[in-house]
C-alpha cells in the first residue's frame, strides 16, 4: 500500500552525550524494501541510532539521508519515517479509531480521507471490531497492534520499531513477531527493528546489524553473522549456547596450542582464539569410536539439559577446558561419562589477537590435507 519505499544511508554518524559517546563512526546502509534488525546488548546505542533517523535527536557528526534527501535538518514530521515504540504510547482517553486517525488529524487531512485509511489499517490488522474501545480494554497484543497500526496509517516511506515486542509474552512475541514478517512482506516497505534479543533478530532480519559500544560491527545477512562472524564480539553474542572459545597461543614446535588442541600456525599469528559453535562439536559416547584422529579429544560430561528437540552437554577437560556440544536427543550419556569429541573443523573459526576473524580455518597440526 506504501507509494514508494526508501533506502536510509547513515554516513560517519556519531552522537556525544557529553562525555558519553552513545555511537562512534557508523556507516550503514538500509536499501529501499529491506527489513533490517539492528542488533546488540542494552546500551550499545540501537536506540540512539533509530532517534537518529527519526529526527528524535541529532547527530553529534555525521550525515542521515532517507532517499534521496539529506534529513539531518528536516524536523521529525517531515522525514516520511513512522516509529512504533515498545511503550505502545497510545493515548488512554481516545479510542482505538481516535488513536489511529490521530496523527492524520494533526496533520490536517480530510475526515473522509482518514476515515478510510482508518478502516483499512485496522482490517488490515484486525482491529475492526475494536474500533470503539479505548486502550485499557485491550489485551498488551492488541494495543500494540495499535501501535503498529497508527504508523501504517501514515503511509511512511520507512518503518522504524524500537524493541516493540518487547512488553508482550513469549508466544504473543513470537505471533507479533510473524505478524511483522508478513505485514513487511505485503508492504515491501523499508523497515528497521530494533531489539537487543539475538534469536529475535536472526529470524526477523533479511540482514541484521550487529552493535556494540556505539559501534556497528557486522552487517550481514543472519547466515553471514552466525557462519562467518566478523570478530570475537559478533561470535559471542550470536548463537545460543555461546560459541566454545579456547586460547591458543605458539608453542616451541611453531603450532598454536591450547586446550586439547595443537594447529596449523596461519603465518605471523602468535596467539589466537579458537570458536567452535556447539554444533560443531559431535559428541560420542565412549565406547562407540575412539578419539583418534588429529583434533579430537576425550571429555568427562559435566551436565546434560534436555531442551526437547535437542540437548545440551556440558562438557569438562582436558585440562580445565569447559565446552557446550549440542547433540540429538537419542544420545544416552550420564554425567560422568567419558566421551569422545570430534570438531568440525570446516566450519571452525580463528580470531586474531585484536579479535578479527582470520582468512584461514583452524586446522590440526599433521591432519592429512583435505581431498
Ligand atoms: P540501547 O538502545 O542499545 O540500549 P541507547 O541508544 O539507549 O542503547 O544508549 C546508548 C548509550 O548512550 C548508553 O550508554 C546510554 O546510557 C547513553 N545515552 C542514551 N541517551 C542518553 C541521554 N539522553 N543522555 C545521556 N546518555 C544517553
Amino acid at each position: 500500500m506504501s507509494r514508494e519505499t526508501r533506502g536510509v544511508v547513515l554516513r560517519g554518524v556519531e552522537k556525544h552525550y557529553g562525555e558519553v559517546v552513545a555511537l562512534q563512526s557508523v556507516d550503514l546502509e538500509v536499501r529501499p524494501g529491506e527489513l533490517m534488525v539492528l542488533v546488540g546488548p542494552s546500551g550499545c546505542g540501537k536506540s540512539t541510532l533509530l532517534r537518529l533517523i527519526a529526527g528524535l535527536d541529532d547527530p553529534t557528526a555525521g550525515e542521515v539521508w532517507i532517499g534521496e534527501r539529506r534529513v539531518d535538518d528536516v524536523e521529525p514530521g517531515a522525514r516520511d519515517v513512522a516509529m512504533v515504540f515498545q511503550s505502545y504510547a497510545l493515548y488512554p482517553h481516545m479510542t482505538v479509531a481516535g488513536n489511529l486517525g490521530f496523527g492524520l488529524r494533526v496533520r490536517g487531512m480530510p475526515r473522509v480521507e482518514i476515515g478510510r485509511r482508518v478502516s483499512r489499517v485496522a482490517a488490515a490488522l484486525g482491529l475492526a471490531e475494536l474500533l470503539l474501545r479505548k486502550p485499557g480494554q485491550l489485551s498488551g497484543g492488541q494495543r500494540q497492534r495499535v501501535a503498529l497500526g497508527r504508523a501504517m496509517v501514515r503511509d511512511p516511506g520507512v518503518f522504524l520499531f524500537d524493541e516493540p515486542l518487547s512488553n508482550l509474552d513469549a508466544e504473543l512475541r513470537l505471533r507479533t513477531r510473524d505478524e511483522i514478517a508478513a505485514l513487511h512482506r505485503r508492504l515491501g516497505t523499508t523497515m528497521i527493528f530494533v531489539t537487543h534479543d539475538q534469536v529475535e533478530a536472526l529470524s526477523l532480519g533479511q540482514r541484521v546489524a550487529v552493535m556494540d559500544r556505539g559501534r556497528l560491527h557486522q552487517v550481514g545477512t543472519p547466515e553471514e553473522v552466525y557462519r562467518r562472524p566478523s570478530n570475537l564480539f559478533v561470535a559471542g553474542f550470536v548463537g545460543s549456547p555461546p560459541i566454545n572459545r579456547i586460547s591458543l597461543s605458539r608453542d616451541d614446535r611453531g603450532c598454536l596450542t591450547g586446550g586439547p588442541f595443537a594447529l596449523e600456525r596461519p603465518a605471523g599469528l602468535d596467539r589466537a582464539t579458537l570458536g567452535v559453535r556447539p554444533e560443531d562439536l559431535a559428541v560420542a559416547a565412549g565406547r562407540d569410536r575412539d578419539a583418534s584422529g588429529p583434533g579430537d579429544f576425550r571429555a568427562t560430561v559435566l551436565r546434560m539439559e534436555a531442551l526437547g528437540s535437542e540437548q545440551r552437554v556440558h562438557l569438562g577437560g582436558p585440562g580445565d577446558a569447559a565446552w557446550v556440544a549440542r547433540t540429538a536427543p537419542a544420545l544416552r550419556i550420564v554425567p560422568g561419562d567419558r566421551v569422545s569429541v570430534t570438531v568440525a573443523w570446516e566450519r571452525g573459526h580463528l580470531f586474531g589477537p585484536n579479535g578479527r576473524r582470520e582468512d584461514a580455518s583452524p586446522q590440526p597440526a599433521g591432519r592429512p590435507a583435505a581431498r
